[in-house]
């Protein structure tokens, strides 16, 4: 339906990059929300929609706001027009008007135990800390609360969420998430990093970003974040979990942001989305991983895309063929690569995809229990071959 006009070149796009830039020492938030893209109006400019798409296309933002930085428009190849993987994870489809799924499909609400944390596994702590992302995927998972109102999700009182984490001593780290961690201002930043740093029983802190594939230079040109983070660094480790989706998205910008974010004594880990039309085949997959081993980050899930409002139809592979196009990429990789696991996240915890019989059931092991009873559980469930998801019951059948 849309195509991308030829006026959307690297050139263009690489001017709108090099705003700013002279001289930076903190990232200035106020400045690049202004060359981001975040209207029906702009994509209009940019794709060349006629009056009707536009209209189609501001509904959907209203629903599902949008907003792609000026470095990840200009990775979009134009030639590629609607099947472009990086154009489909950024620019809005009519898809998104498909109301099947849900909005919760892990049932994370219910782990909020005080505003901006949730506690579903015992020895971790998730901090939903904004809304904001630099760029809202349209795969996003937390579909439901980014780029708006998260109806008291996210942005709790840290005090509070510390004085949680204390209270419950076999919380061994904390996941800072969002939104996006990383958009959150540095003095923020720096509270959480100061009081989590400070709980004894934490072995590790956790930040959860897309900054680096999608606006890398608030990492590599912002030297008061980056001093910050190796101070906190000596303090207690921190891991860096970025989601690198697609080979494209591993450019020397990239590179940069993560480059300086090892330097400044972070590990860093990545969470691919199996996601369909981006990288369900096992080539593209075997590449972006073997790339993102190279450059010093360990790929460590595969996650299977969540049956969300305005994402299922559009993204979600059937798990059974997931299974396939995961184990070759396996086959293809090294020792780091092969640490990989293929998950979902389900209510009742991370259940990791085994493998398939002779009779085409799946086997299955939760690799996080939110139920005691569950750890450790292997079980086989028989599927059909467009299966997606399991549901919220799962029939466990004994494998024999
Ligand atoms: S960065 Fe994460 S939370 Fe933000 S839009 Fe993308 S998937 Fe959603």
């Amino acid at each position: 339906m849309f195509f991308l006009k030829e006026k959307i070149t690297k050139r263009n796009c690489r001017k709108n990059l090099d705003h700013g830039r002279k001289n930076m020492k903190t990232f200035d938030w106020k400045t690049e929300e202004k060359n981001m893209t975040t209207s029906a109006e702009q994509l209009r400019d940019i794709l060349g929609l006629t009056d009707e798409e536009t209209k189609k296309m501001g509904d959907i933002i209203e629903k599902y706001p949008l907003r792609i930085t000026p470095y990840y428009l200009s990775l979009i190849d134009p030639e590629k027009g609607e099947s472009d993987p990086i154009r489909r994870m950024s620019i809005p489809s009519i898809s998104e008007q498909d109301m099947s799924g849900s909005f919760d499909t892990s049932g994370e609400s219910s782990n909020t135990k005080v505003t901006g944390l949730q506690h579903k596994y015992h020895q971790t702590a998730l901090i939903l800390s904004t809304s904001m992302c630099a760029m809202y995927c349209r795969h996003c998972f937390r579909k439901r609360l980014v780029g708006g109102d998260s109806k008291g999700e996210t942005r709790g009182n840290i005090p509070e969420m510390a004085e949680y984490v204390k209270s419950h001593p076999e919380i061994t780290n904390v996941l800072i998430s969002g939104g996006d961690a990383l958009c959150n201002t540095n003095d923020v930043i720096r509270e959480y990093l100061d009081t989590f740093s400070k709980i004894d029983s934490l072995d590790l802190i956790r930040i959860g970003s897309r900054i680096p594939v999608v606006l890398p230079e608030r990492i590599y040109g912002d030297e008061e974040l980056l001093l910050m983070l190796k101070e906190y660094c000596e303090k207690k480790q921190i891991y860096f979990v970025t989601q690198f989706n697609h080979p494209a998205e591993i450019t020397e910008e990239s590179i940069k942001a993560v480059t300086a974010l090892k330097k400044a004594g972070l590990v860093l880990r990545n969470q691919t989305v199996l996601l369909k039309g981006v990288n369900d085949d096992p080539e593209t997959l075997a590449d972006l991983f073997r790339r993102l081993t190279a450059v010093g980050i360990i790929p460590y899930y595969v996650f299977q895309c969540r049956p969300v409002i305005g994402v299922k139809g559009q993204f979600q592979v059937p798990i059974k063929k997931g299974i396939d196009i995961v184990q070759e990429v396996i086959n293809l990789q090294n020792g780091q690569g092969r640490s990989v696991r293929y998950c979902m996240s389900h209510p009742k915890g991370k259940i990791q995809f085994i493998g398939k019989t002779s009779s085409g059931r799946v086997i299955m092991k939760f690799h996080q229990a939110k139920y005691d009873s569950d750890a450790g559980r292997i079980f086989a469930v028989t599927l059909d071959d467009d299966a997606c998801w399991l549901p919220e019951e799962i029939d466990y059948e004994e494998i024999i």
